[in-house]
């Protein structure tokens, strides 16, 4: 009884605080930005007329309460689905323990009184994506399940506190005082536009999860609705120039210009939104389908920019807004994704991709089968199999984009390499050309590195840069240094004999250093990689290898790596070259999410060029069960634009040529 009567008098108490604090915070000026001859807003107009700020804004809530003709694409308030983190996320919330970065958990204490500028770790992700509020919507859901107005209140409290300490003035202002340089440096993180476009979107859900509340006021809702428009309003002046931010932020302006339509500037803002899509679908999308920063991550978001978009727009009557080549674009792009998927879903981790999971990529497959019915692949993906049918071809290049795939199935036990080599690209790519990722029969042997972290004080950006190398990709360095020049040439691709399928790709790896790879895929089996380096330049000249975590056993003398898995699913890796060819152990490390890390086997064969007859390296790829396959070679004299091996595999004798 004590206990009940204490909790009563808390609310009471904490109610008044939280009504007072709103009291003071009516905004009048959302009502010059919002259009009152929009149909439902009648009752704010004749309040207004009347001088009467207060009741306009009741009329106003009542409106938004009522509201039923905007339809939120990504809510169904019938089932709300609430994960284990999310409830964890909300939860830690209440306390100032802000969910703002995956790789940095437990997530840190910002102060009883917040501190938005606390910055921990000099990572930059920590501190812009803490701006996020990646925990508000969750907080949001947490309310709907548990009705529990504490996380009502709470989210209030820190959405006004975040508004009075992180405040947009002119960047640009002359003889700023100390505190407005703060201002300023504070903006770069708080105000920078992938951030704000972040918020515009999860608002619209906040929104609709928390404006049943009481605690939700009218007052409350013209501050909302007024630093909402500011969001919007300083995208359109602050686009970013190019690649994925401007795609976030273009669908996020569409977001918020269909949900909020009684803005004013409502239309200026989808249509923006729109505008900009459809451009850079064209711009930023080759002609194979690839977004043209060539990592299979930010490909799949901007599969998913696009997806979203249309679906907002398809859902609130727009749909006539988007062209049919947007949408054949889109559907071209997501058969890459399964292109260059393993049979257990997964995509290779080029560049700043992280590893995605079967479950995600089956709810992706699912969204993409709902806006291309026809489409039997996304409906094989979206079923695992069980409805549609896997595609008809197996082997298939993307010459635009520089993806290569050979593949001998598209069932779990199925061998897919993904091979890469591409036009220069932008900051999410890495030098990595020639570089590959093998899977065979449900193990991936030869993963990418990955990318650890992305920027930061100069502690982070070394982490980074140790996984962006050249040298820690499947690939020809030489002297161990990155590669200068990131343009490969598809000079030879051939599948038309299934046992014997041929790709020739060529980089200008250095200033004087060509790097030629040649690669056999052969009885669909096994793979034979040819390296040339033609040039001038004198060094050490290597071909790096790494493996998947695990014991690796080196053969120094006949130039072998093998791995030694118990579940008798292998793989053999080795070299023949010149006479002065070595095999060297070297540091390895994967990373498949942000800020984890482990260690792996990796290793070089390493030849010293010391004039300018090219170096040249053939490596087999045998995977096998138990007894290690018996292979060798001859690499016999060719021309530069051609290449000859005899080669004997376990008895069976092979001539490889090829010529372009
Ligand atoms: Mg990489």
């Amino acid at each position: 009884m004590k206990n009940k009567l204490l909790l009563v008098i808390i609310s009471i108490v904490s109610s008044i605080a939280v009504s007072s604090l709103q009291a003071q915070s009516l905004n009048a000026e959302v009502f010059d930005l919002l259009d009152l001859n929009y149909k439902g807003l009648e009752q704010v107009k004749t309040h207004l007329e009347a001088g009467d700020d207060l009741a306009a804004a009741d009329a106003l809530l009542i409106y938004y309460k009522n509201r039923t003709h905007i339809h939120h694409p990504d809510i169904n308030l019938k089932m709300i689905d609430l994960s284990e983190k999310e409830q964890v996320w909300a939860d830690e919330g209440l306390e100032h323990k802000f969910f703002a970065h995956k790789g940095y958990q437990p997530s840190y204490f910002y102060g009883e009184d917040i501190r938005w500028d606390f910055w921990p770790i000099q990572d930059n992700e920590l501190r812009w994506q803490l701006h996020r509020h990646k925990w508000w919507s969750p907080m949001g859901k947490a309310y709907r399940l548990s009705h529990n107005e504490k996380y009502v209140q709470e989210w209030i409290f820190q959405y006004l506190d975040w508004i009075k300490k992180n405040p947009l003035i002119d960047e640009n202002k002359l003889n700023p005082t100390d505190q407005e340089k703060k201002t300023i440096e504070n903006m770069r993180f708080a105000w920078r536009p992938l951030e704000v476009s972040h918020r515009l979107e999860d608002q619209t859900r906040q929104f609709v999860y928390f404006n049943t509340s009481e605690n939700f006021t009218s007052a409350f809702l013209t501050v909302f609705l007024a630093n909402y428009h500011r969001h919007a309003e300083h995208i359109l002046r602050h686009y970013s120039k190019q690649g994925n931010h401007l795609l976030f932020e273009a669908q996020r302006m569409i977001y918020a210009g269909v949900f909020f339509p009684e803005f004013k500037d409502a239309a200026k803002w989808r249509k923006s939104g729109m505008t900009i899509l459809g451009e850079e679908i064209k711009k930023q999308v080759y002609e194979d389908g690839m977004q043209y920063e060539l990592d299979p991550h930010y490909h799949l978001a901007s599969i998913n920019i696009f997806y979203k978009a249309l679906k907002m727009a398809d859902i609130n009557g727009f749909k006539n807004e988007f062209t049919q080549d947007y949408r054949r674009t889109l559907e071209k792009m997501t058969d890459i994704v399964y292109n260059m998927s393993f049979p257990d879903y997964t995509m290779p981790c080029f560049g700043d991709a992280k590893a995605v999971n079967k479950k995600e990529m089956i709810k992706h497959y699912k969204r993409w089968q709902k806006i291309f019915p026809n489409n039997q692949a996304l409906a094989y993906f979206a079923t695992t199999g069980k409805e549609g049918s896997s595609p008809s071809y197996l082997s298939k290049d993307y010459r635009q984009s520089g993806y290569y795939i050979f593949r001998n199935g598209w069932q779990a036990d199925a061998t897919v390499m993904v091979f890469k080599a591409g036009p220069p690209a932008f900051w999410h790519n890495q030098p990595d050309n020639g570089t590959f990722e093998l899977y065979v029969k449900g193990r991936n042997f030869f993963p990418d590195a990955g990318s650890y972290v992305y920027g930061g004080n100069e502690k982070v950006l070394k982490e980074r840069n140790w996984f962006r190398q050249t040298m820690v990709h499947k690939t020809l360095t030489l002297d161990n240094q990155n590669i200068e020049t990131t343009d490969s040439k598809l000079l030879l691709w051939d599948i038309s004999t299934k046992n014997m399928q041929k790709m020739v790709v060529e980089n200008q790896s250095y200033k004087n250093l060509k790097h030629q790879r040649a690669l056999f895929f052969i009885d669909e089996t096994f793979f034979v990689i040819f390296d040339r380096a033609v040039g001038a330049a004198l060094g050490a000249v290597g071909i790096h290898y790494q493996l998947a975590e695990g014991n690796a056993m080196f053969n120094k003398n006949n130039f072998s790596v093998n791995t030694s898995y118990s579940d008798k699913n292998n793989i053999m890796v080795k070299a023949f070259g010149d006479n002065s060819m070595e095999l060297k152990e070297e540091e390895g490390w994967v990373s498949y999410n942000y800020r984890q890390k482990s260690k792996r086997p990796a290793f070089v064969f390493e030849s010293n060029k010391k004039d300018d007859k090219p170096v040249r390296f053939l490596t087999v790829l045998v995977p096998y069960s138990t007894d290690k396959p018996e292979v060798s070679a001859i690499i016999l004299p060719s021309e530069e634009n051609e290449v000859e091996i005899e080669l004997k595999m376990n008895n069976k004798k092979y001539t490889l040529y090829a010529s372009w």
